[in-house]
């Protein structure tokens, strides 16, 4: 029986291990959640936050919400200052995107045509009631769909020229192809 006891116990325990190192209580919610719920932290012990990547998300935005004329001021003043490194930094970023998820250029202007109003093309998106409905990541399906790769110059392009950016309406063609669309459209 103490054999059985101690087994059990033991059992027991690992499982414990086990729950508590998958689960972790937030510190600020005070709600239980699986551990890839928290960002790194390499400063602790376990190697994460002791709040939940829901509650900064809520703090950084209200920061900065009520500093904003403070925070766009002072970026605006440390680009002045550090101009070349900060160039060089984004240039860097910019090619590592065109690199590593090429799609994302056009998702990017995609989104800034419709929700933009001080964008130079909005009047002919936006303004006309097209709305954006795509996420990242069907972005990236539809690229790996329409082998975006094998394309000169890609273009996100609609099928219908009045409905949205969904899914079932979008498809990555050749530039040419696309502005050659929007003329015929355009009369
Ligand atoms: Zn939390």
């Amino acid at each position: 029986m103490v054999v059985k006891y101690n087994c059990i116990t033991r059992l027991d325990n690992f499982y414990f291990i086990c729950y508590t190192l998958t689960m972790k209580t937030c510190t600020k919610c005070k709600i239980e959640k699986e551990l890839k719920e928290f960002s790194n932290n390499r400063w602790m012990k376990d190697g994460k936050n002791l709040w939940c990547k829901i509650c900064v998300k809520i703090k950084n935005k209200n920061l900065y919400q009520n500093n904003k004329d403070r925070i766009i001021e002072s970026t605006k003043k440390y680009y002045k200052q550090h101009i070349y490194k900060c160039r060089k930094r984004n240039r860097e970023a910019y090619l590592s995107m065109m690199i590593n998820k090429p799609w994302m250029s056009s998702y990017r202007h995609a989104k800034e045509r419709c929700n933009n109003p001080n964008c130079e093309k909005y009047p002919r998106y936006g303004g006309r009631g097209i709305k954006f409905l795509l996420t990242k990541e069907e972005v990236k399906k539809l690229w790996i769909r329409d082998k975006g790769w094998l394309l000169n110059r890609f273009s996100i392009d609609r099928k219908d020229n009045d409905g949205n950016y969904e899914y079932k309406n979008c498809q990555f063609i050749e530039l040419v192809d696309n502005c050659k669309k929007q003329k015929v459209d355009r009369g």
